[in-house]
């Protein structure tokens, strides 16, 4: 999604590098990369309008603080406001789903036919029979779940509910072509008292543009129901259209929240910012896939730094910051300006440090775009227990041996071998390991550590 964002800001970023401040000019070039890839993006008009407006304005009054480089901050700035355009103003619980009325919990479901409204429904259903309901960041267990199809038009949409019902393992309610709509409602909501569900998820006709009879139909049912969610399915692929769907639909009916669907086909996602901004409701999911599995919450934020090919890098450089004990970072940067040896025992300190960063699956997840391809044939697993395993090995060594590695010979690495459950081999790769680093960080005491942090930025 909005993959020429990313593109177009960090040829942005790279022409900006060298210049030491953000000015009238230079912004300029990059708020026009901003537009183009909105507008290519099918971002609505209007809203690329706003919106690069706001990040102007923010842009030019940003102190482009010592460790950052005006492309650097300006890619901030535009992050921020996309957190924003996507909902992240509208408070850290916005786009939770919420079920917190007198159950049954009703979720109502309106869109254009096509929209994947039916698909939607059997998504939510088995995200909400297996748990994946989530309330203040806190997960609130399995529910149980009825579904029932208020679509009397399509006998054929009733039989598709019944089919995904089925795959998602949820409870289908019958109904017929020949009742009304307003009647199975009635009906399925009575059932659903009766037998303790936890929540009911209605799905209604789709419409295939806007129409006032539907239109009609959908607020009797919204009157009667009485849903704690109406959510409003919309197919990314829409892409301009998608603007005055959502404006009909927000008008006729008090919509809580949107879902937009087949973000996996080559939709270009700016649908998203545009019914955000036009409906002024939150994204709640997104669909992925045709699959059942294929439904994902949705995050601004985490969106946000996608969209931007940063990953969740803002999020991991905190943890990373977190972790790392500043008292042994100290130490060892206080030794390598003195000129001591970095030995096996700082070595194992900076695998401990590591191991703080917790696990490594979920620590790989959260780089760029380009990292995580290289990441994902990574094995976070494998990483973890290969952490483990070094830290045996220099476990089994003396402190003497771990501060001067060299005495480490043949009989020694049998011995720690032994020691460590590994087999020898281990031990040398270890070592060899070590010998890099310990390279690395000569390279680093010749040449400043601001130097190499600068290589490693640009
Ligand atoms: P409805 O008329 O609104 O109930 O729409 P359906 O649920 O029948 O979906 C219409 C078509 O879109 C079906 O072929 C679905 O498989 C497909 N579909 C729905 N959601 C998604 C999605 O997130 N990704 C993809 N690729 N296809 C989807």
């Amino acid at each position: 999604m909005l993959d020429n964002l990313t593109a177009r800001l960090s040829r942005v970023v790279k022409t900006l590098k060298g210049e030491a401040r953000l000015t009238e000019a230079n912004t300029q070039e990059m708020l026009r990369e901003v537009r183009l890839a909105l507008l290519e993006a099918d971002v609505a008009l209007p809203v690329v309008r706003e919106f690069v407006a706001r990040v102007k304005e923010k842009a030019l009054g940003e102190d482009v603080a010592g460790s950052l480089t005006p492309g650097q901050a300006l890619v901030g700035v535009v992050h921020k406001e996309l957190t924003t355009l996507m909902g992240g103003d509208l408070g850290p619980n916005a786009t939770e789903l919420s079920l917190a009325q007198q159950p049954p919990a009703v979720i109502l479901m309106a869109g254009l036919q096509g929209s994947g409204k039916t698909t939607t429904t059997g998504k939510l259903a088995r995200w909400l029979a297996e748990g994946g309901h989530v309330q203040n960041g806190r997960k609130t267990g399995k529910k149980k779940v009825l579904v029932v199809s208020a679509d009397v038009y399509r006998p054929a949409a009733i039989e598709q509910l019944k089919t995904v019902a089925a795959q998602a393992g949820v409870d289908f309610m019958p109904s017929t072509a020949d009742q009304k709509p307003e009647d199975i409602a009635r009906n399925a909501l009575d059932h659903a008292r009766r037998h303790h569900y936890d929540v009911l998820i209605v799905d209604t006709a789709g419409r295939l543009g806007i129409d006032e009879v539907l239109m009609n139909e959908i607020r009797a049912l919204h009157a009667l129901l009485n849903p704690i969610e109406t959510l409003f399915v919309v197919d990314a692929m829409l892409g301009q259209d998608a603007v005055n769907v959502a404006k009909a639909f927000n008008d006729a009916l008090p919509l809580t929240g949107v879902v937009l669907t087949k973000l996996d086909g080559d939709a270009r996602g700016g649908a998203a910012l545009s019914v955000r901004q036009i409906t002024g409701k939150p994204l709640k999911f997104v669909g992925v896939s045709e699959k059942l599995a294929g439904l994902e919450p949705f995050h601004p934020e985490r969106m946000a730094q996608r969209v931007l090919g940063m990953g969740d890098i803002l999020s991991l450089v905190e943890e990373a910051q977190r972790a790392i004990d500043v008292d042994e970072a100290q130490k060892l940067a206080a030794k390598l300006k003195s000129g001591d040896r970095f030995d096996l025992n700082d070595f194992r300190s900076q695998i401990a440090q590591m191991k703080n960063l917790g696990d490594m699956g979920s620590l790989l997840e959260k780089l760029p775009a380009q990292f995580s391809q290289a990441a994902s044939q990574i094995d976070g697993k494998q990483a973890n227990k290969q952490v483990r395993r070094m830290e045996g090995i220099l476990n089994a060594m003396t402190e003497l041996e771990r501060s001067k590695p060299e005495l480490i010979k043949a009989s020694r690495k049998r011995r720690i071998a032994t020691g460590a459950g590994v087999q020898v081999q281990e031990v040398n790769r270890m070592l060899a390991q070590f010998e890099q680093m310990q390279a690395m960080m000569k390279q680093m005491k010749k040449g400043g550590m601001a130097k190499m942090m600068r290589a490693m930025g640009g």
